[in-house]
């Protein structure tokens, strides 16, 4: 008898570590029928460990397919389209939500599987997401003006950073602020700053971040920093020098109340 296995833990899971892996070969942990939507049943799928990132964080799920791998014969392996990706934080683990190729090939325990990821998407959000470090750390630590970040939206065509405070001058100097956070970008991009990626404890968090949020779900937990600047924590996928950003556009600032927020765009 096959032993049972276990899905990675959240803060365990494959991409984390290797956020530039597109293919990986797991196990399946367990597979279910879910919703019908629109007509077309759904399936869940939990794995052993993933590369699929979940959404969250301000970043889009991957997407892809898992291909059953213990059929010689490539007709009979059963093939699931990969949609949405869950983080269950009841249950500490990652689920896959999507359907399969061919209804009457389905997916068993224990059973070997290929794991393929929709690079471009993947590459996009990473860039997409580093930006958002990027401008945070710049802003904050690097033009030392009063706002700290503490949320992003890092889906493409939507990304901002939103910051607590305000920059008393912005209605009289939008432009000026624009263009130095716009050149500190630039430098930072030109010189293609490390960034860096650590599993760090709770306790050891003070010292490596800029500032700690008051409920931290993991421990450990991933921090992300970039150069010099200190870090924050993040479950997303990153590029490993922000030199691959590409150009990091500032598209508008925008104050309300006690909060600031930038937003931005790659251009290639
Ligand atoms: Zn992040």
């Amino acid at each position: 008898m096959n032993e049972s296995i276990k899905a990675k833990k959240l803060n365990e899971v494959k991409y984390l570590f290797e956020p530039k892996l597109f293919t990986f070969e797991t196990k399946v942990v367990s597979f279910k029928k879910d919703e019908i939507k629109k007509g077309t049943q759904f399936y869940r799928i939990e794995l052993e460990d993933t590369i699929f990132h979940a959404k969250g964080g301000g970043q889009p799920n991957d997407i892809g397919k898992i291909t059953s791998l213990e059929e010689s014969d490539p007709n009979l392996q059963a093939e699931f389209i990969v949609q949405e990706v869950i983080a269950d934080l009841q249950q500490n683990s990652i689920y896959h939500l999507g359907t399969l190729k061919n209804e009457q090939l389905i997916f068993k325990e224990n059973q070997k599987v290929n794991l393929q990821i929709d690079k471009d998407r993947r590459e996009l959000n990473s860039r997409l997401h580093s930006a958002g470090h990027l401008l945070s750390s710049i802003v904050t630590e690097g033009l030392k003006l009063p706002i700290v970040g503490f949320k992003g939206n890092h889906y493409p065509k939507q990304c901002f950073v939103e910051f607590e405070g305000v920059i008393e001058n912005l209605q009289t100097q939008r432009d000026q602020i624009i263009s130095k956070i716009q050149n500190a970008i630039d430098e930072a991009i030109a010189n293609k700053l490390v960034l860096h990626r650590q599993i760090v404890s709770k306790d050891k968090l003070p010292e490596v971040c800029y500032s700690v949020p008051q409920t931290v779900f993991f421990d450990p937990v991933q921090v992300v920093s970039i150069g010099d600047f200190k870090g924050n924590i993040c479950g997303g996928t990153h590029v490993e020098h922000i030199g691959e950003i590409g150009k990091l556009v500032i598209k508008k600032i925008n104050q309300k109340k006690s909060v600031t927020r930038i937003s931005y765009d790659i251009v290639d």
